[in-house]
C-alpha cells in the first residue's frame, strides 16, 4: 500500500507534535507547516524524537501563496489545520491577529482544497471556547455557540466554514470540538502549565510564589495525546462530520493546583477570599498562589464540560487519561525540566 501523506499546520505546538509522533507510528509521510522565525529547533518534536522524521516547510498560514506552492510541491491526502493563535488571553489583545491566522488562515487552506481536483480530507481544530457562555450542564454537537472571546469568535468562523465547505462543495472536511487539553508539551503560558511549571520551581526554590487570575472556572481536561487519536478518527470516517471531544468531567483551576499540590506532597491552606485568596505553605507560612486581577479576561467562561457519546458511539474513541493521571504526568515532567534548567 502506498504511504498517506499528512499536511499538519502548526506541527510545532503542542498537538501537531503528538499528532505527528501519531501518524508517524501509522506510517504517514507527515509535513509539517512551521511559520519561519529565527529558531533552529523545535523543542516538542525534539522532546517526542521525530524532528528528523517529518519533512518541515515554512510558512505562515496567513500567506496563501505559499500555501498553494506546499499543495502543489506534495500529493496530500489529509489536511489537519491545528495553526492558530490559541492563546484566549492574548486574543483580546490581538484580535485582529487572531482573527486572521484562525478565521481566513483556515479559510485559505479550505479554498485551495475546494480547488483540487482529487479529494483532500481536511481537520479542522474546534474548540470548546465557541460554547462560552452554555446554558447547557454538557456540550455535544448540537449546542448553541456563545462565543466569549475573540478567540472564540475567530475559530466559530473556522467551524461554520468548515460547515459550509462541506454541504456547499461536497468536501470531505470535519471539526473536531475539542474540550482542553493538556499535557507536558503545553505551552508555559496556559494556566495549566502555568500552575504545574510555577509549582515546580517554588518547591526547587527557583520561584517564591505564582500569580493567578480566576480560580473558580471550570474546565474538562483531558490529555493531549489520547485527543489527537481522535482527530484522525474523524478523518477515517466514511462521512464527514464533527465531533465533541472531551473526558465528561470537569474541574476548577482551584482543584488542579490542589492536584498538583497532592502530587508535590506540599502541605498547605486556602485562606481568604476573592482577590486576597491565598494558597499558604503552612511549613513556613509564605503565601505561594496569589490572585491577580491582571489575569481576568473581560469576558470569561465560567464552565464547560463536554458531552462525547456521539464520538464514543460512531469512532469508537473514548478518553483514556484521568485528570489525577494528568496532573500527575505535568508535574513528574516539570519536576525534571526545573533541574535540568541549572545544567543547559
Ligand atoms: P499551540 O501549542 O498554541 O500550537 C499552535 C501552533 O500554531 C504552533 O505551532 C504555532 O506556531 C502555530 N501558528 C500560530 N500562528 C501561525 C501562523 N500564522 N501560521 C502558521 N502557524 C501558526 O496549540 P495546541 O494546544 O497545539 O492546539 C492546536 C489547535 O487546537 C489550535 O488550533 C487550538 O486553537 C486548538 N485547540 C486547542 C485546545 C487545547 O486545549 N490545547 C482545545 C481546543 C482547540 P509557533 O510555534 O511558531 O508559535
Amino acid at each position: 500500500m502506498t504511504k498517506k501523506t499528512a499536511l499538519i499546520t502548526g506541527i510545532t505546538g503542542q498537538d501537531g507534535a503528538y499528532l505527528a509522533r501519531f501518524l508517524l507510528k501509522k506510517n504517514y509521510k507527515v509535513i509539517g507547516l512551521e511559520r519561519r522565525s529565527a529558531r533552529s529547533f523545535n523543542w516538542r518534536l525534539e522532546k517526542l524524537n521525530i524532528n528528523d522524521k517529518v519533512i518541515i516547510e515554512d510558512t505562515d498560514i496567513k500567506e496563501i501563496n505559499n500555501l498553494i506552492r506546499i499543495f502543489d510541491k506534495y500529493k496530500v491526502d489529509e489536511v489537519y489545520n491545528l495553526a492558530a493563535q490559541s492563546f484566549v488571553y492574548s486574543s483580546f489583545q490581538n484580535p485582529i491577529e487572531t482573527s486572521l491566522v484562525n478565521s481566513i488562515g483556515t479559510l485559505n487552506l479550505l479554498e485551495i482544497i475546494r480547488n483540487k481536483k482529487n479529494k483532500i480530507k481536511f481537520y479542522q481544530a474546534s474548540t470548546s471556547e465557541m460554547f462560552g457562555e452554555s446554558k447547557s450542564i454538557k456540550q455535544d454537537e448540537k449546542t448553541l455557540f456563545h462565543p466569549r472571546s475573540p478567540y472564540a469568535t475567530s475559530k466559530t468562523f473556522a467551524h461554520y466554514s468548515v460547515q459550509n465547505y462541506r454541504e456547499a462543495y461536497n468536501l470531505h472536511a470535519v471539526s473536531g470540538i475539542l474540550f482542553n487539553h493538556e499535557s507536558p508539551l503545553r505551552g508555559e503560558e496556559f494556566i495549566t502549565r502555568k500552575i504545574t511549571l510555577g509549582l515546580s520551581k517554588i518547591v526547587l526554590k527557583k520561584q517564591k510564589n505564582l500569580k493567578i487570575g480566576n480560580l473558580y472556572a471550570k474546565r474538562d481536561w483531558g490529555y493531549a495525546d489520547d485527543y489527537v487519536e481522535a482527530m484522525w478518527k474523524m478523518l477515517q470516517s466514511k462521512k464527514p462530520d464533527d465531533y465533541v471531544i472531551a473526558t465528561g468531567k470537569n474541574h476548577s483551576i482551584k482543584q488542579f493546583i490542589n492536584e498538583s499540590i497532592k502530587a508535590l506532597k506540599l502541605k498547605t491552606k486556602w485562606v481568604g477570599k476573592g482577590l486576597n485568596e491565598k494558597l499558604i505553605n503552612t511549613e513556613n507560612n509564605k503565601a505561594i498562589i496569589v490572585i491577580d486581577k491582571k489575569f481576568f479576561r473581560p469576558t470569561e467562561v465560567n464552565i464547560l464540560k463536554g458531552n462525547y457519546q456521539k464520538a464514543k458511539r460512531e469512532l469508537k474513541w473514548k478518553p483514556k487519561t484521568n485528570f489525577s493521571k494528568l496532573v500527575k504526568m505535568m508535574i513528574a515532567s516539570d519536576l525534571e525540566y526545573v533541574k535540568n534548567l541549572d545544567k543547559n
